[in-house]
């Protein structure tokens, strides 16, 4: 058994036995009982009052009671448990200390809000972008402080994470990247990152390719000419005509290679997509005729051209709202490719689809090659060709569906590619709803 207990017993044997020799000795049992009894209760009163006033001081250990039996085991317990409280307090206050410091140092904005709104921590780095200062403007609502409604709107957006570009509210030369991330009981983390700099980057790399593009293609125009009048020469001497018949066709595929860059880069000069009401009807039948024709001889929807068959199944007019120089060079791109890139003798087929959403698609569909899985998250990407024995022998230039997928992002929609190596491939341009006329 507990010490403090043995004493607490045996001051208490103690007193009975007082009280019986009192009882014995002189007779008067009330007294013999009661005294005791005042005695234990005014002894506990005593040390439940210094206990108190401990309690009420803070219970530190220097002005502990000087208490006995039980209550010093009290003393005790309540010394270690509020010992092991201020350590916990203590670790969690350290711990705070040092995200708070951490995220302090971050190059970012961050802010964090609560459910209405209102701005519960902030590092300091928000004061210079979003213009926004720690301690000061704590507890303030962000929609009084930062009159933005890209920045509302991101904030007020259903997903649990999104981004935004949009210009800073205290310098209209810093471009923000904002995200705001959903935590806990409908608060938000707001960081806002400075991408001037990358965007400024961004530009003069697209400036440098597409004039550089510009300024190689007239010399080139020119050797490419001087070098097919050439190959024709009969006075070449022998042995060179394989030369420059060679030299000839780079020279060519050069050409190709800066009429896609100078493509591109007007696509993606337009950076942001078509508003929904821009663009004209653009009639997708008569560009797929047209396409046909120019792939065969003759202008059926289905034609068998020398190597292979093209099989289109657009019956009924389907016109897009858009930019009809960019949807013919969609078509042309997903066709010639599903003819390169399959076998002799194959079948393209172009088709008409409708996806869950509503969105309509074109498909050009092939039974050639196919591609591996793993490769087409790369497809889209500039210069990207698959590595095969057949890529290297077709000849390209590894733009072309980078092009296509700029012009879908132009139209707001989307490219979507099925394949299975040896079986073919789907290629579908999706247009959203409000393209469709
Ligand atoms: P390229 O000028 O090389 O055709 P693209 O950007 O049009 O450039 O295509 C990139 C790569 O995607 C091609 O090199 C080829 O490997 C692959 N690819 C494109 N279309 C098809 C297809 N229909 N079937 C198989 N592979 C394809």
């Amino acid at each position: 058994m507990n010490n403090a207990w043995t004493q607490e017993y045996t001051r208490i044997l103690l007193l009975i036995a007082g009280g019986l020799l009192i009882g014995l000795m002189t007779g008067y049992w009330v007294v013999a009982v009661l005294l005791p009894c005042s005695a234990y209760i005014g002894w506990t009163l005593v040390q439940l009052r210094a206990f108190e006033r401990w309690i009420r001081r803070g219970a530190k250990a220097e002005s502990a009671p000087n208490a006995n039996g039980i209550w010093a085991l009290i003393v005790q317990h309540v010394y270690r448990s509020q010992k092991r409280d201020t350590q916990h307090k203590n670790r969690l206050k350290q711990l705070l200390r040092r995200f708070e410091s951490t995220i302090s140092a971050l190059p970012y904005a961050t802010i964090t809000l609560n459910e209405q709104q209102e701005i519960v921590w902030v590092n300091s780095a928000a004061a210079a972008t979003l213009g926004v200062n720690k301690y000061i403007d704590e507890g303030q609502r962000i929609d009084n402080l930062v009159r933005k409604p890209e920045l509302q709107n991101v904030i007020n957006s259903a997903d649990a994470s999104t981004s935004i570009q949009m210009v800073s509210p205290v310098d209209n030369n810093i471009v923000l990247m904002v995200t705001c991330v959903t935590f806990g009981d409908n608060q938000k983390l707001i960081t806002a990152k400075d991408i001037s700099q990358i965007l400024a980057v961004q530009k003069l790399r697209k400036a440098f390719i597409s004039n550089a593009s510009h300024e190689l293609r007239t010399p080139l125009t020119v050797i490419s000419g001087y070098l097919e009048m050439m190959s024709t020469d009969s006075q070449l001497p022998k042995g060179m005509g394989v030369l420059v018949d060679n030299a000839h066709e780079q020279s060519l595929r050069m050409v190709s290679i800066l009429d896609d860059l100078l493509s591109l880069s007007k696509l993606v000069e337009k950076e942001a997509l078509y508003s929904k009401d821009s663009g004209e009807p653009v009639d997708m039948i008569a560009i797929i005729d047209k396409l046909l024709i120019d792939h065969s001889q003759t202008g059926d929807h289905s034609q068998t051209g020398d190597s292979y068959t093209l099989e289109s199944s657009l019956n009924a007019p389907i016109q897009i709202k858009g930019v009809e120089t960019e949807l013919y060079s969609l078509c042309e791109n997903l066709i010639s490719n599903a003819i390169k890139y399959s076998p002799p003798g194959s079948v393209v087929k172009i088709d008409w689809t409708v996806n869950a959403q509503g969105w309509a698609g074109l498909q050009v569909i092939d039974c050639g090659e196919g591609i591996a899985e793993e490769e087409i998250p790369r497809l889209t990407e500039r210069f990207y060709r698959v590595n095969t024995v057949r890529d290297r022998e077709v000849s390209g230039t590894g733009l072309g569906l980078s092009i296509v997928k700029h012009i879908l992002e132009n139209h707001g929609g989307y490219l979507d590619i099925q394949s299975e190596l040896g079986r073919g491939s789907t290629f579908t341009a999706y247009f959203p709803v409000y393209r469709l006329l």
